[in-house]
């Protein structure tokens, strides 16, 4: 029997977890639902049908999870605890600051269902989270460092796009590799903002624009990118979709840390993501954590769950008896 799983929004990320659902033979694409015109949205997979999200209730008892593939600033904090009522659901809701409200929303419609939530879920959230909370249980008295890129900002791309003048944008996130050698070196460094990070922006203008004012506006803006060294460069739309079509991400996370009677000895752990396609990767970890999802409530468990409450048997394919023989 294989798990039956539910799209609900047709995106990057959608389609990332169209392809997920192939790789993953214990699971089938069931159905997919966008706010869109359905005949609009064209799938990969053969044979299944895309529905309107307004008819999704009526699919209640035929899916076994729903992965939510919305935006987090104002698909999910609607959709999560909506769907949670009557399906399993999870999500990439990646707001950090509001995680504690989604949460909260989300466990309560999930108790109400006897669903089980599993939220803000991907890699950072996600992937990073745990490998965090795992290196600060292990060196309890260290220092947490998260270094992002090289990568495409989605917020930062948009941020530059909104300056009148400037036709498409894509901005990178770029680690300084002195600041991450230090940290890798056992230094415990105490780094600023401007100290970890760069930012390179690779803007499209319109004709006749004033790309000094648009450069002037972007080193400049508050929150974005003034606390950050930046460099801008004018390219032309077709160099835009030649060299920056993809949306690459990833990054590191470290800890450094000693023990010993007297902190005699030095650990370094380190994680890191290169990542050709940040939505398909996320895409790919949501999928895994629906398994989990479909398992947990197999066994009687609902309610709101982030990464951290997922035991890591409960992702993989592989039963417990196969798992244990990869134990070294
Ligand atoms: P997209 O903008 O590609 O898609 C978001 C939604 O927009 C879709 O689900 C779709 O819903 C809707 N949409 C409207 N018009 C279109 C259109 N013309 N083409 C495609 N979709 C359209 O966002 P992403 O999929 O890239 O990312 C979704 C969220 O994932 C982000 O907001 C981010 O918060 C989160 N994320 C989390 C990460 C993590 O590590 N936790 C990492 C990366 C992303 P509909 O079909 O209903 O119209």
């Amino acid at each position: 029997m294989t798990i039956k799983i539910g799209i609900v929004g047709y995106g990057n990320l959608g389609r990332g977890v169209e392809c997920a659902i192939k790789h993953n033979k214990d699971m089938e694409l069931a159905a997919v639902f966008t706010r869109r015109a359905p005949e609009s949205v064209k799938l990969l997979t053969e044979g299944v049908k895309v529905y309107p999200y307004d008819e999704i209730m009526t699919k209640k008892g035929t899916i076994d999870v729903l992965i939510l593939c919305g935006g987090s600033a104002t698909d999910l904090p609607v959709q999560t605890p909506e769907l949670a009522k009557a399906f399993n659901v999870v999500d990439s809701f990646d707001t950090h600051a509001k995680i504690p409200d989604h949460f909260k929303v989300v466990d309560e419609a999930a108790l109400l269902g006897g669903n089980v939530g599993i939220i803000s879920v991907g890699w950072d959230p996600g992937m990073f989270s745990l490998n965090r909370l795992y290196a600060g249980a292990v060196l309890p008295g260290g220092h947490d460092y998260t270094f992002w890129g090289r990568g495409v900002s989605q917020g930062h791309s948009d941020a530059i796009r909104r300056i009148t003048g400037v036709k498409d944008a894509r901005q990178y996130t770029i680690p300084v590799e002195e600041a991450l050698q230090e940290v890798r070196d056992g230094k415990n460094p105490e780094l600023s903002v401007r100290e970890k990070h760069t930012r390179e922006c690779f803007v499209v203008a319109e004709e006749g624009a004033d790309l000094d004012r648009i450069k002037e506006e972007i080193v400049t803006m508050p929150n974005y990118f003034s606390d950050y060294d930046t460099t801008v460069h004018f390219i032309s739309e077709e160099e835009l979709m030649k060299d920056h079509k993809g949306i690459p991400h990833g990054g590191f996370v470290i800890r450094t840390g000693s023990t010993g009677w007297e902190n005699e000895n030095n650990h370094v752990i380190e994680y890191s993501l290169k990542l050709d396609s940040n939505p398909e990767f996320t895409a790919s970890v949501l999928t895994s954590y629906a398994r989990a999802a479909y398992r947990l409530n197999q066994e009687g468990q609902k309610g709101c769950k982030t990464v951290f409450d997922i035991a890591p048997a409960y992702l993989s394919s592989l039963s417990g008896e196969e798992l244990r023989k990869h134990l070294l």
